[in-house]
């Protein structure tokens, strides 16, 4: 389902040609373990085991699989590969929230967040290694573009960090937000088989899974099609077309009108849940006149706002909105029938905003070259932009 708005679909190239079980939706996993387990004259059940093995638990090998023998484990090991990154990192914030730092096969680091509140848990999923979208307030922005996902490395994280949470009494993952490093409707390819797997393979809830995006509007009319209700958010950050292309530079590309036009047929499908992502930049997009803007973007298509002062990132001078000014947009909004909540970003002592423990690794990997390479400390209509990870 990728297009040409799509960046360079450059995957992992691995030699390896062993089927990925995390990338095989749930019909395709069944049939391919029953052929297998056919064909070496194994009972039906041992396909079930192993699905029970790879949706239910988090082993990161085949081996592991205990109630199958010891050839059956070794058949199924040289048959088929069971996405299993590495935990680089795993950094635990003073408020609960933490972060775990991913390393693909081929040295790839991605990030994933598990976010607790006293209500419920929620994972924080990357769909790309960096990002091409270059938002300029974005740190994965200007740790640049790595590659894009596979379907396994998606599901992997959720896997990982499911096993991490149970091991840690964290209890159960409620809710998964595609809001981690990376565009996820510029990597359809993976992230629609990907979305699939966890909710009929893993078993999370359509309408506990919100998929974020900067605006990619032919991927929310794909996410609009599909029968199962997941969420979606748009980062959206100004309600004005010239300040957000400012902000995000796909505006230019899918302007605000063609996004909303979008959102209406995403809306029309039925069911779903819209958001809108501000984050609140003090003098970039926080004034006072934009606030009933955004009142009226909302209320079109029902969209719940989330406002989010920035989270500051190391080397930059822009500042959050000052409370007050946090609080009027919340009393425009809420005055204007639209539900709003402020979010207060997560994790701030260990870089828990998307992409940058990630940028701060590749920064002591190559050195101050790669951060100076991005336009991240680029000033946006005469005064600082947006902060915090990304929302793309
Ligand atoms: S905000 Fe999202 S789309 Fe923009 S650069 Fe960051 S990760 Fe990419």
């Amino acid at each position: 389902m990728a297009n040409a708005s799509d960046p360079p679909d450059r995957p992992t190239l691995r030699p390896d040609p062993r089927p990925d079980l995390l990338s095989l939706v749930p019909e395709a996993l069944d049939h391919a373990l029953a052929e297998h387990f056919r064909s070496r004259g194994q009972p039906a059940f041992r396909a079930t085991q192993v699905r029970k093995w790879v949706y239910e638990t988090g082993v990161a090998s085949f081996q592991e699989m205990t109630n199958l023998p010891q050839e059956e484990r070794d058949a199924l090991e040289a048959a088929f590969r069971l996405e299993a990154p590495e935990p680089e990192t795993v950094s635990r914030s003073a408020d609960g929230t933490v972060k775990h730092l991913w390393r693909m096969e081929d040295g790839e680091l991605i990030e994933s967040v598990l976010i607790p509140t006293p209500e419920r848990l929620t994972l924080c999923l990357s769909s790309q290694a960096g990002c091409a979208m270059g938002c300029t307030f974005c740190a994965t922005g200007w740790g640049g573009f790595g590659r894009q996902l596979t379907t396994g490395e998606i599901v992997a994280q959720y896997r990982g960090s499911r096993a991490w949470a149970e091991a840690h009494d964290y209890g159960p993952i409620h809710n998964l937000v595609f809001m981690g490093m990376g565009e996820p409707l510029a990597n359809r390819k993976a992230v629609h088989p990907a979305l699939t797997i966890l909710n009929a393979g893993l078993g999370v809830g359509a309408r506990r899974i919100t998929v974020s995006t900067v605006g990619v509007v032919p991927g929310i009319r794909e996410l609009a099609a599909r029968p199962e209700q997941f969420g979606l958010a748009l980062s959206l950050h100004s309600p004005e077309e010239a300040l957000r292309a400012e902000l995000i530079p796909l505006e230019k590309r899918h302007p605000l009108p063609e996004i909303m036009d979008a959102l209406h047929a995403f809306r029309d499908a039925g069911g779903r849940r819209i958001t809108f992502e501000y984050t609140m930049i003090r003098d970039v997009n926080d004034a006072e006149a934009l606030a009933p803007k955004l009142a009226a973007r909302a209320r079109e298509v029902h969209a719940f706002v989330n406002l989010i002062p920035f989270n500051p990132i190391p080397d930059q001078d822009w500042l959050p909105s000052r409370p007050e000014r946090v609080e009027f947009f919340r009393r425009t909004l809420d005055a204007a029938g639209v539900s709003v909540a402020v979010r207060e970003p997560r994790g701030r002592d260990i870089d828990a905003a998307c992409g940058q423990l990630r940028a701060n690794a590749l920064v002591e990997l190559e050195g101050p070259r790669r951060k100076r390479g991005r336009a991240r400390g680029a000033k946006v209509a005469g005064a600082p932009a947006a902060g915090n990870g990304a929302e793309g």
